[in-house]
This record gives structure tokens, sequence and C-alpha cells, in this order.
């Protein structure tokens, strides 16, 4: 049994970004941003294709400059996802943008801040019906709400989106998400949780300029995944200095670890590693990510270290592989199926689950008919070896116990 109760959400409406609904009932999605010349369309829709393929449901291009958004008006009819045109200064690359078909606008309201041409965007968006994302960013606040004393606060943020959104109110346009990034994790949490009391409007969660990886990755994990598990936020993204590939398949792992996806690719799991280990775990565990990384096959696969405590330590995974006496042990479901040479683990793991997600558990098991007795049985010789070789205390720890008593004891 595994324990899967996803987070409950807060409620909030629904708008429609192309055919991707965000808010409401709708599955927690995920965006990226193209980092290419948006004139360039071929190489932004190959950028494109590659986002959609690690999980990205909406796109960002830039829309920067008119060559950019005659880009948009190519890439729009061949993008497999809906695509948001992002706006900086220029309200007229808005309105070009809405020119050639984009599914939604993201407007910062620290770079446009006339009124009047806020409401002409928000007119021309609501005729067109094309949402906006009003995408408030703690770096370049509107000047009018920088406190010269105490900086970018969490109320200020809230209030530069709450102004956007009345302007778009005078004009009857309400098909609006909203983002308050900040680079500061607790700045951008306070902020979306200040801002999902003021308003029912679906939120775009973020930390902004997270940086590269690993580091970038666990500030952004840190500021989204907390919001999400307080029910906040309707769509995310990863603002990584890397390939924005990394941003997409970050979103969808994200996702998919807190229950709010249905796993699109592999879970895997591996033991850490022991003095009971047989084998190089991590090296098996990183050559089996490679092998599984591309490939769709939702189930959770396990990679163990030895016979003694790995099958029954991961008997909730789908499949697994635990390492024996130059020789791997598979597993599915906890029963033993296989047993393959040392040098053959990750290919066999990989093979048995296609073989497994293809046709199921009662064909798997029938494949298995012939050597399952066989593969029990080298598990169990390979068991009593390990525990006879090393002992019911592979990792010393008792003798490092017994040594502390003796020493703290007088
Ligand atoms: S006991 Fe076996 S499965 Fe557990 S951490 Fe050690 S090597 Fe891995």
């Amino acid at each position: 049994m595994q324990f899967d109760r996803a987070f409950p959400r807060r409620q909030t409406r629904q708008i429609m970004v192309g055919d991707v609904a965000v808010g409401g009932d709708a599955p927690v999605t995920v965006q990226s941003m193209t980092i290419t010349k948006t004139a360039d369309h071929e190489a932004t829709l190959q950028q494109i294709y590659a986002l959609a393929a690690a999980g990205a449901d909406i796109v960002r291009c830039t829309c920067n400059k008119p060559e950019a958004a005659e880009g948009l008006a190519r890439i729009v009819p061949r993008s497999p996802v809906p695509i948001v045109a992002d706006i900086h200064n220029n309200h007229r690359m808005a309105l070009a943008a809405l020119d050639a078909g984009v599914h939604c606008l993201r407007l910062n309201p620290g770079n446009i801040t006339d009124p009047t041409k806020i409401k002409l965007i928000a007119q021309e968006s609501k005729a067109r019906n094309v949402p906006i994302r009003i995408g408030v960013n703690g770096g370049s606040l509107d000047s009018s709400l920088y406190d010269e004393s105490v900086g970018v606060t969490p109320e200020a943020m809230v209030e530069s989106a709450m102004r956007e959104l009345a302007y778009f109110d005078e004009v009857g346009f309400d098909l609006v998400k909203i983002s308050v990034k900040a680079s500061s994790v607790p700045l951008m949490i306070e902020a979306y949780r200040q801002l999902s009391e003021a308003t029912d409007h679906p939120l775009h969660l973020g930390v902004t300029e997270a940086g590269p990886p690993p580091a970038g990755t666990i500030k952004a994990t840190a500021g989204i995944a907390t919001l999400l598990a307080e029910g906040i936020g309707d769509t995310i993204r990863y603002s990584l200095t890397a390939d924005p590939v990394e941003e997409a398949k970050a979103g969808r792992q994200l996702l998919e670890a807190l229950g709010l996806r249905e796993r699109k690719n592999v879970d895997l799991i591996a033991c850490p590693s022991c003095g009971r280990a047989e084998i190089d775990v991590y090296k098996v565990a990183n050559d089996a990510m490679e092998a599984f990384e591309d490939r769709e096959i939702p189930l959770q696969v396990a990679v163990m270290g030895c016979v003694v405590n790995g099958p029954g330590e991961a008997k909730d995974a789908d499949l697994g592989i635990a390492a024996g006496n130059k020789r791997g042990h598979l597993f599915v479901k906890g029963v033993n199926v296989a047993v393959v040479p040392e040098d053959e683990m990750v290919d066999q793991l990989l093979d048995w689950a296609i073989f497994l997600h293809e046709e199921g558990v009662d064909a798997t098991m029938a494949r298995a008919e012939s050597t399952r007795d066989a593969a029990r049985k080298a598990a169990e010789e390979d068991r009593a070896r390990n525990l006879d070789e090393r002992g019911d205390d592979a990792n010393a720890a008792e003798a490092a116990v017994e040594l502390i008593r003796s020493r703290t004891s007088s």
C-alpha cells in the first residue's frame, strides 16, 4: 500500500490558455520559456517541441520586437502546446502578439505603467478571449510601490497585482492569472500566501532568477513545493539558468512527487548503500536513471545494494533489482522473478520494466513462470551468504554503540 493522498487545493476560478485549463479543478500545469530568438521560428519551434516532450503544458516566448511577433505568427499554428507572449515595455508588442494569435499574454505591471495602455491591451484581449498573466516581479516593482527603507515587501507585490486587476476590471476583463515572483524564497512564499487570500484568480508560481542547478532547483522547489503543499498554485515554472528542458523536467517531477500529476516517467528509488552492499549502488542507480530517462514508463523502479534487505525495503515498488553475489535478483511486486549477471542488471531491469508496463503484472508473472522458483532459491542463497560473511551488523553500528557506551558510562 502506498500513501498517495494529494494535497487539497484552494479553489480558484478557471481560465483557458488555448486548450489547457488553468485553475479550478484542472491539474496543476508546467510552464517553461524558450531561450531562442522568437524571430527564428524554426529554432523556437524545435525548442517548444523539446519542452513539450519534457513535460511542459504551456510555453512562453518573448515578444520584444516586431520580428518576434512575426515569429509568433508562424510558431502558434504549429506549436504542440499553447503559447504565451512575454511583453516587456512596449504595449504595441502586446497588440502585435494578439494579432499573431497567441493564447495568453504576460504583462509586468512594473514595465507598462500607463493605465490607458494597460486598459487598451485588456480590451483587445477581451475581444479575442485571450487571458493575461499579471506577472509581478519583486525585482522590477513599480517605483511608486517600492519602499526605500524596507525594500520590496509582500504587501507591495500584492498591491501591484491588485492595481493591475482594477484596471482590467474597469474594462470588464477578468481572464486573468497572477504571479508574484521574487528571487527570495521567503518573500515569494509570503506574497503568494497574501495574494491567495486577496483573490480567487488562478496563480502561477515561481522563484525568479533561481540560478543554475542544483542550487537553483532546490531554491525553486523550496518556494513552489511549500505553496503547493498548502494548496496554493495552479501552474508553475522553474526559472533556472540552464537548458529550459531542465525546467520542464523539474516542474513535471515536482508535481509527480507531490502526487499532483499522474506519473509520466519512471520514479527511480535506490537505497543509500551501506556496508552490506554488493555493488556500486550509485553507479547502477545512475546508469538506470540514464536508461529510463527518455522513456515514458510510469513505474516505480528500485535499485537496491543487497538482497538481504533490498527486496523487503522496496516491496512497494513495481519492480526492482537487488545485488547478490556477482548477480542481480530481479523482483516484481516483491516477488523474485529472475537472476541476471551483474553486468546485465540495468539492461534486464529496463527490459522487464518495458514488459511490465506494456503487458501488465499477470503477463509478467506468467513470463517468470519458469524462472521464479530458481530465482527465489538463488536469492535465499545470496541472502544467507551475505549474512554469513558480513554478519547481522554489516555496518558495525553495534560495535560503535558499545564503544560510545563504554566511554560515556563513567
Ligand atoms: S542493507 Fe542492502 S538495501 Fe539496505 S542500504 Fe544496505 S545495501 Fe542497500
